[in-house]
């Protein structure tokens, strides 16, 4: 799925289970990080047309989809977090997410599933697909994502703090300050 709804969907695990800012932070991040290895794309894109592209997208994107690097992201959780162990199971858990949100609905214009290398570079087996795989601009994405969103605008006005928050905290005050004041005005009979 695309990386807004990996985040959306990170982030709001995290507001409900974490304790703090920088657990609500970790546990988005450990929803997004899998992508990173999309990050090729752009030398990808950049060397398109020469005579050496580098095709960095085609041949790693997906091989940070795997345990090893779930571990990583869990170890790092539980050196980060006051809390420890919580924090790097629920990082774990968000991160797993990203790959059930990744198996079910990912499927690429060309009809790619972008199976995921679970165990790589230890073993080719477990490499996930699923034939029921959507597309990754179908419609469930789409739901999912305003259903992820609507829920995030809940939290925000309810428990008073944002996804901005990851990024800066003068900023989420504010965030928060203003969806307050709209809808609070909005919706007479309060959320
Ligand atoms: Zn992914």
């Amino acid at each position: 799925m695309s990386p807004v709804t990996h985040f959306f969907t990170g982030w709001v695990l995290g507001a409900i289970v974490g304790s703090d800012r920088r657990e609500r932070a970790i546990v988005t991040l450990a929803a997004v990080v899998p992508d990173v290895d999309g990050l090729g794309i752009i030398p990808e894109l950049l060397t398109r047309q020469s005579r050496h592209p580098l095709l960095w997208f085609s041949q790693f994107h997906h091989d940070l989809h795997t345990l090893l690097f779930a571990g990583v992201v869990t170890f790092v959780a539980f050196v980060l977090t006051a809390r420890r162990w919580t924090a790097a199971v629920f990082a774990f858990l968000s991160f797993h997410l990203h790959l059930l949100e990744d198996l079910v609905g990912s499927r690429g214009p060309d009809g790619f599933g972008w199976p995921i290398p679970y165990l790589f570079p230890l073993s080719s087996r477990w490499t996930w697909s699923w034939s029921g795989q959507w597309a990754l601009n179908a419609w469930p994405n789409l739901v999912l994502t305003a259903a992820l969103i609507s829920v995030t605008l809940w939290i925000v006005i309810r428990w008073g703090f944002s996804p901005v928050e990851v990024f800066s905290i003068a900023a989420d005050r504010a965030v928060v300050r203003s969806l307050r004041k709209r809808f609070e005005r909005a919706q007479p009979f309060g959320l």
